[in-house]
């Protein structure tokens, strides 16, 4: 779609090697319906003061095209296609039929919660999962079954639920509705952390009287459907610097180019596979369009790269410069990888190990482990 010998689409977005090239497509992208922002004028970057310039020498994307408006919602009531705008908040009505399109939470929905006492919370700090009996938004009062129900690591039940009811006891009340027991609590629909009573982590149970379609063309797809052509995408002007030189860092451009992490310490460390044949194919465009390295050589190359996030991204790199710079910066994420498998007595490789340590190591490791112990800096 929109390619031909001076545009090519790498991972939907669309690289543009002249300016009458470039003029033609967005001609074309607007009369099939995009709207186009000129990303030289756009504000956010205007703020940060990056000149003109610079974008264009860094290859930045410097138009972006998307289909406005494609977005609706659909009434399962009156089947009607309704303004998408709040069709999923508590209680909206269907500007047709006048159906509640959606209830956050309803008799049954089940909620994890925790009071809000000014006291400091890290994720090991006690939380209470109940099922709602009922939402009264008028009062600003939310209505829970006395039960504490199982919910996992920190979720309290038993005397230890009790206990932190206690600890909250001018936050909530209990009150008995037709023999029954339930716990009430402030809860208001426009939640507001300085004056809430409790602070929910998540809840399940909704009620659901809409689905959410995209209509293009006339056509109507599914919420997660992909349409024939891209709702969005980004263009590059690529004669401001292609072709690009074979430097040490090259790589991180190829892989930037098909959406990838440049840095290894963001990978798994136990090499397992994460590099697919079709982002291959993705760098393989940009290789061959866009840098002075030989296209058929890489297309001979890649497929006996390694897959492995890190094993990927060196073999890619030696592929581009004989002494690449490759990053490989320490990753929180590689201690809880690591934590977890040693939790479920799974063994670790070796650069597991390393990469744990050096996770550990950094400042954000420290952070990391503060944090379980419940200390400050
Ligand atoms: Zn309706």
């Amino acid at each position: 779609m929109f390619e031909n010998e001076n545009v090519v689409s790498i991972m939907r977005d669309l690289y543009v090697k002249t300016p009458q090239a470039l003029e033609a497509l967005l001609a074309e992208l607007r009369r099939v319906g995009y709207e186009i922002k000129d990303l030289r004028k756009d504000e956010f970057r205007a703020d940060r003061g990056v000149p003109v310039s610079e974008m264009e020498e860094k290859g930045w994307s410097l138009w972006y095209a998307s289909l406005p408006d494609i977005r609706h919602g659909k009434c399962k009531s009156c089947g009607s296609v309704i303004s998408v705008a709040g069709v999923r908040f508590h209680g909206h009505k269907c500007e047709i039929c006048g159906e509640v399109t959606y209830y956050d939470l309803v008799d049954g929905s089940t909620m994890k919660f925790v009071f809000l006492n000014n006291r400091e919370r890290n994720f090991l700090s006690p939380k209470l999962k109940m099922r709602v009996k009922r939402w009264d938004v008028e009062q600003e009062d939310i209505y829970f079954y006395y039960e504490f129900l199982e919910g996992g690591l920190s979720v309290v039940t038993g005397n230890q639920a009790t206990a932190y009811l206690n600890e909250n006891k001018r936050l909530w009340q209990v009150i008995e509705e037709d023999g029954q027991k339930l716990l009430k609590v402030r809860y208001s629909l426009y939640w507001d952390r300085d004056t809430a009573a409790i602070e929910a982590y998540d809840s399940y149970g909704h009620y659901w009287n809409h689905s959410i379609v995209k209509i293009w063309d006339g056509k109507e797809y599914g919420e997660l459907d992909h349409l024939p052509i891209p709702e969005s995408m980004n263009i590059f002007e690529t004669w401001h610097w292609s072709p690009l030189q074979a430097t040490p860092y090259l790589h991180e451009r190829i892989l930037s180019a098909a959406g990838q992490v440049s840095d290894k310490g963001y990978y798994y460390q136990d090499g397992r596979s994460f590099f697919m044949a079709s982002e291959w194919k993705e760098m393989a465009k940009f290789v061959r369009h866009f840098t002075v390295l030989n296209g058929d050589r890489f297309d001979d190359a890649w497929p006996k790269f390694r897959s492995s996030g890190p094993g990927g991204i060196d073999d890619l790199a030696h592929f581009c410069h004989g002494n690449p710079v490759v990053e490989n910066r320490p990753n929180i994420g590689n201690i809880l990888v690591a934590a977890s498998k040693l939790i479920e007595g799974k063994p670790l490789t070796e650069s597991e190990i390393t990469e744990a340590v050096r996770g550990v190591e950094s400042e954000e490791g420290v952070d990391l482990i503060r944090g379980f112990l419940g200390k400050k800096r």
